[in-house]
């Protein structure tokens, strides 16, 4: 069932681990017995989940490995947490992360940097991809059945590609966000780590359902609807036996990409094509402004969204006098500037700057336009409509011969990198890079997945396997399908 192993303190993915001996060992009995009985509450019954320490739980604390919060804990669940709970699962403790969810490596967070599992041939730590990286590597190291994360522009799926396991993140909205610390709101969700397709698809499908205290949560109403749109018998047949068209990407095929990955990617195909499926290229011409709309963007949302911490309402105040006798605002300026990261720091001041006066038709509304451009380009190549489109939105422009069911590319056009080389202090610029094929999804709110792909030889290390991350993206609320697609390259 996977119980904690001495190798998460080594490997620093917990915050808050599971104490050694507690309640959840009468839950985890409980759960053997109803299953002994044959009446599993659910399929994840007495199943260890991680829970990224963004995501708040009753019983834990909830640090967004933040100064600002290193003493915080929330009086109450996320719904995702109860949710879990109600299906018998056994929270496995808070998981380490990038502060509030901000970074690629999980290399900015107030309780030092993630490990990954694995090391590169010379044995030197590599990264474990974030901002999720905790919670990636707790699945890796069998330290829980599967861990919830969450994913803004790649959090899910750059770590699941990193340390080789599997990284869903589901459509905008079908997740609750309750109880989720915002990072940048119209792109948050919560996402899921597993070793496998089928124990993402067992919890994801425990927290598919609609929750009125998230205002941004899909209605009941507009489940259903989306659940008839994709019942037309064309689209209901891509679940069962009919051959799928898969898309790929030319403007995904960067000369940044490193052979292995590239090779992953072929292999992918290939394996794809020998099932019967067929292969054909669309084009996504927006993907190379994706990047900087969304670094415009996340840092715009979160610069208001931070405004809260300050030191008198929520989290650590600064030491110190209030402004008695001290310059206005000495608290409010202390307190954060004490309590963020550099990144955060880096981010709120950017974002502060993007909505300014003078900045923002040049920065926040361009990057919006870039946006609703990136959300065309899938539009226009998916054969399924977007199903919450409104009825009387102009049809976008079709290239008719491109229409595919899902698109297939790589997660990250590398594989993951010395942790001593992307260290707190190295280029921020390196680490956005990162996300160059993850963001566009983000953007769009669409579902997609990264699976590890084994290549089996490298041509430096002939005898050590290498595993890229493989990314399946389908049209908004084919959730089931990207799974599937997920599911056949494993
Ligand atoms: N690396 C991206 C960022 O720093 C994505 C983070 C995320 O998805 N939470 O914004």
């Amino acid at each position: 069932r996977c119980l904690a192993n001495q190798n998460a303190h080594v490997l620093n993915a917990f915050i808050t681990p599971l104490p050694r001996a507690g309640q959840w060992l009468d839950r985890v009995r409980e759960a053997d017995r109803r299953s002994e009985q044959g009446k599993p509450i659910s399929a994840v019954d007495g199943r260890l989940i991680s829970i990224k320490d963004n995501i708040c739980t009753r019983d834990l604390p909830t640090t967004c490995a933040s100064g600002i919060l290193d003493k915080f804990t929330s009086p109450f669940n996320a719904t995702v947490v109860d949710q879990l709970e109600a299906a018998g699962a056994v929270i496995a403790g808070k998981t380490n992360l990038d502060e509030f969810g901000m970074g690629s490596h999980s290399v900015y967070s107030r309780f030092g940097a993630v490990k990954n599992s694995r090391r590169d041939g010379d044995g030197q730590d590599l990264s474990a991809g974030g901002s999720s990286g905790g919670s990636a590597v707790a699945v890796a190291a069998n330290q829980c059945y599967a861990a919830l994360g969450t994913d803004t522009g790649g959090s899910v799926r750059l770590p699941a590609a990193y340390t080789g396991t599997v990284g869903f993140k589901p459509s905008y909205g079908l997740l609750s966000r309750w109880g989720v610390v915002a990072y940048a709101n119209s792109l948050d969700t919560v996402g899921i780590l597993g070793r496998d397709t089928s124990s993402v698809r067992d919890v994801f499908s425990i927290l598919n359902q609609h929750d009125a205290r998230d205002p941004t949560n899909v209605s009941s109403f507009s489940r259903s609807r989306i659940l008839s749109h994709l019942q037309t018998p064309q689209l209901a047949a891509r679940l069962t036996s009919s051959p799928l068209r898969i898309g790929v990407p030319l403007e995904y095929n960067i000369k940044e990409l490193t052979p292995s990955v590239r090779r992953a990617w072929l292999l992918s195909l290939a394996h794809l094509q020998e099932q019967g499926h067929t292969i054909h290229p669309v084009s996504l011409p927006t993907t190379k402004h994706a990047l900087s709309a969304y670094y415009v963007l996340a840092p715009a949302e979160a610069s208001s969204n931070l405004a809260k911490y300050d030191g008198v309402r929520y989290g650590t105040r600064a030491e110190g006098p209030d402004s008695d006798g001290q310059p206005d605002g000495y608290l409010y300026a202390s307190t954060r500037g004490n309590g963020f990261g550099a990144e955060v720091q880096r981010r709120i001041l950017l974002g502060t700057f993007s909505l300014s006066a003078d900045a923002m038709d040049n920065y926040f509304i361009q990057a919006q336009r870039v946006r609703r451009l990136v959300q065309q380009d899938f539009n226009a190549v998916f054969t399924a409509t977007h199903p919450l489109a409104a009825a009387d939105a102009p049809e976008t422009a079709r290239s008719g011969t491109a229409d595919v069911d899902v698109i297939v590319c790589p997660t990250a056009p590398s594989p993951p990198p010395r942790l001593s080389d992307v260290s707190a202090d190295s280029s921020p610029l390196d680490a956005y890079v990162n996300d160059v094929f993850t963001v566009p999804a983000s953007l769009a709110g669409l579902p997609a997945i990264s699976v590890p792909v084994t290549v089996a030889e490298s041509e430096q290390n002939p005898h050590a396997a290498e595993v890229a991350g493989i990314q399946v993206i389908g049209q908004y609320g084919d959730d089931e399908l990207v799974m599937k697609v997920g599911e056949l390259l494993e």
